[in-house]
């Protein structure tokens, strides 16, 4: 993509009422516009980022099995009185609106009820058992607090998943199996390595449910980890108690503010019982059907991301995500280093290498290295009279202080190696 056709623009400054670190380096280099407060609309750099984080998680729920589909974001009422969860007293983030007619109808907080109640026209015998289906779908919460940019909005998309298994024993086998999913998205999206498998409160149906939780500073939940063992204990069930049941020791607990990334929840038959989700078992019983819920927030992802990869020039994306893998940028007007940048990008689009080619005419090589570094492509190609005079092309990494001239061959070298 030309950056000359790219309608967004780089800015110097982000809204002055903007507090977290990922939104304004996100507003500054155009991948998001702020609507209003906790609400944002995704642009061409930021949606593709976005893809391909969504894509990532596609691929791993796909590998265990999960089934795609999309649910609808306006609910019925009913659907949720029987878990008591349309009261706004236990539920204190709906937005609830009305038909012309009176009815009352929720914008999807979470799926749990509604998909229990669909499946009833689907689930008939054990053999069904188990499946699991998911879905990229937009809900709102009316949050209180929305100050932590794209981590906490009031509008975004959930990867939630939800299984449907025999009974306990078989639940267990899908859910270890999430667990790892959930390990490779993280590990892939950039982040695996500040990302812990964290013990937080399970509700009513199991002693805990398992959050993904990433250490940042922009994070508001507090984190006890063990390093070695590459687990933690969320502070909302840490004492002494869980530390022994957990096998681990105080001393080696070290306190961080962290992110839930992700979250998986042994739901038991809390749904299936209250909607009557039942199927029929091998001696031909009645039986509700064995639930977990598995949510991911990609743009809480993306964030998460922004939070710990970047430094006080820009973003620094992993390659798994970035919008493109190369910024190719030529400098000045010289005619030959023009005819040179525009062959580069060609040979590159014909390479399939995803490339943001700054062809920008009149804009100083100071404020595209400024963008480059803003936008934070993982490599960035540089054609300039200088590197002309070497017969190359300058190529730096975003991690990299000095960047190396190199033949135009070389850089399809570098660019193609998997690395
Ligand atoms: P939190 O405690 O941080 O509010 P939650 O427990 O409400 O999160 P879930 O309802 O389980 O989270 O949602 C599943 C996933 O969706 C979370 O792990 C997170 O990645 C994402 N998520 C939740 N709330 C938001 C939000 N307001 N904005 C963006 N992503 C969110
Ligand atoms: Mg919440």
């Amino acid at each position: 993509m030309k950056q000359s056709q790219l309608f967004t623009k780089t800015r110097k400054e982000a809204p002055s009422d903007e507090v977290s670190k990922n939104a304004e380096l996100l507003i500054r280099g155009g991948f998001i516009n702020k609507e209003m407060a906790g609400v944002y609309s995704y642009l061409p750099l930021g949606l593709k980022v976005m893809k391909k984080i969504e894509n990532i998680i596609r691929e791993e729920m796909n590998a265990i099995g999960g089934q795609e589909i999309v649910m609808s974001s306006l609910q019925e009422k009913e659907t949720w009185e029987p878990t008591n969860q349309w009261s706004d007293a236990e539920v204190d983030i709906w937005f609830k609106t009305k038909l012309k007619n009176d009815t009352e109808l929720g914008l999807a907080v979470t799926h749990e009820a509604p998909i229990t109640k669909m499946l009833k026209g689907f689930l008939n015998s054990y053999r069904d058992l188990p499946f699991s289906v998911y879905q990229f779908q937009t809900k709102f919460r009316n949050e209180t607090r929305a100050k932590s940019g794209i981590m906490r909005t009031r509008e975004f998309v959930m990867k939630d998943l939800y299984s449907f298994s025999k009974d306990e024993e078989q639940h267990l086998e899908f859910y270890e199996k999430c667990k790892q999913a959930y390990v490779n998205i993280f590990k892939r999206a950039g982040i695996g390595h500040l990302t812990y498998l964290t013990f937080a409160s399970g509700g009513m149906f199991s002693k805990f449910s398992h959050e993904f939780q990433t250490i940042t500073s922009a994070g508001e939940d507090i984190i006890y980890v063990d390093e070695n063992k590459g687990i933690a204990i969320n502070k909302e069930v840490y004492n002494d108690e869980v530390i022994e049941s957990l096998g681990l020791s105080k001393e080696s607990l070290v306190e961080n503010k962290a992110v839930e990334v992700g979250n998986i929840f042994t739901l038991s038959t809390r749904f299936s019982d209250a909607l009557d989700l039942t199927y029929q078992t091998e001696a031909g019983e009645k039986k509700s059907a064995f639930m977990g819920s598995y949510g991911i927030g990609p743009a809480r992802l993306m964030g998460t991301v922004v939070e710990v990869l970047s430094d006080d020039k820009g973003i620094i994306w992993p390659e798994s995500i970035a919008p493109f893998k190369v910024h190719l940028l030529s400098l000045g007007e010289d005619v030959e280093v023009i005819k040179s940048a525009n062959e580069v990008y060609e040979e590159l689009v014909k390479k399939n290498i995803e490339v943001l080619f700054d062809d920008r005419v009149g804009i100083m090589a100071g404020e595209k290295f400024a963008d480059a570094d803003l936008l934070g492509m993982p490599y960035r190609v540089v054609v300039s009279t200088r590197s002309l005079k070497e017969n190359g092309v300058e190529v730096k990494k975003r991690t990299e202080e000095k960047g190396s001239v190199i033949s135009r061959e070389e850089l399809i070298k570098v660019l193609t190696n998997k690395n």
